[in-house]
């Protein structure tokens, strides 16, 4: 029994592997072959630099050493005598960091990221503290959207928009006390007659006319004859 029990899960093996001997392999050989990194995988935290200048993109605002829950950044940037910031370390403790990501949402500068690369054990773990300058090598050819220049671009933009409708509103309450003026001095003025009432005061006028001067031919002839009839009975009373 224990025999043809071997047989049989040998048989299940071999069935297995037939299975897959014409599908593609899911392993690669590492660390001659390397994975392809998604672009928002979180490696290593980096610093980045502006694609035109070169120079760093920090403003040294230190919003990502507050943001940090496990205090792996340091930041030293004390004003000078201009009151302005003037860097003097910048250090990111990837042993004591946590690749949450916090950093890099914290910042409004596209200055900090957490680059796909991975590669960075080490023997000495002093080694794992970056200076601002290995920060910012590594994060040299790490691509970013750079949301510092579109800000004030949308704001330029947005401007004009502003203005266009302060002028247009400004315009209409200008507008607004004329008309209201206008209807005032309309009142004040006589009204004019209206087209419909001038038509049909034309209308009613010469039949007014017309009556008058038919009525007064036709009034006389009748006064005469009653007059000459009334002398006549007058005449014929006395005879
Ligand atoms: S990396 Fe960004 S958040 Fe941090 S200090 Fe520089 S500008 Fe501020
Ligand atoms: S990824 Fe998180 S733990 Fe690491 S430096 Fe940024 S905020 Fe700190």
């Amino acid at each position: 029994m224990g025999v043809l029990k071997d047989f049989f899960n040998l048989l299940k093996g071999m069935t297995i592997t037939g299975k897959h001997l014409g599908r593609r392999a899911v392993t690669i050989q590492y660390p001659e072959q390397k994975m392809q990194m998604f672009e928002r995988s979180r490696g290593v935290v980096v610093l980045l630099s502006d694609k035109e200048t070169g120079d760093l993109n920090c403003t040294m605002c230190m919003l990502c050493m507050r943001a940090c829950p496990t205090a792996a950044i340091y930041i030293d940037a004390p004003r000078d005598e201009n009151k302005k910031r003037v860097l003097k370390e910048f250090k990111v403790d990837h042993a004591l960091c946590c690749y949450c990501g916090l950093c890099e949402e914290a910042c409004n500068f596209s200055a900090i990221k957490l680059a796909n690369k991975y590669e960075f054990s080490t023997w000495d773990i002093d080694d794992l503290v970056w200076d601002v300058n290995k920060l910012q090598d590594v994060g040299r050819d790490v691509p970013y959207v750079d949301t510092r220049k579109k800000k004030p671009a949308a704001k330029a933009a947005a401007k004009p928009a502003e203005k266009k409708a302060d002028d247009k509103k400004s315009a209409a309450d200008g507008a607004k006390p004329s008309a209201e003026e206008n209807k005032q001095s309309e009142g004040d003025k006589p009204s004019e007659p209206k087209a419909t009432d001038t038509a049909a005061a034309d209308k009613t006028a010469p039949a007014k006319d017309e009556k008058a001067v038919d009525s007064s031919p036709d009034e006389t002839p009748e006064s005469d004859e009653t007059r000459r009839s009334a002398d006549d009975d007058t005449k014929k009373g006395d005879a």
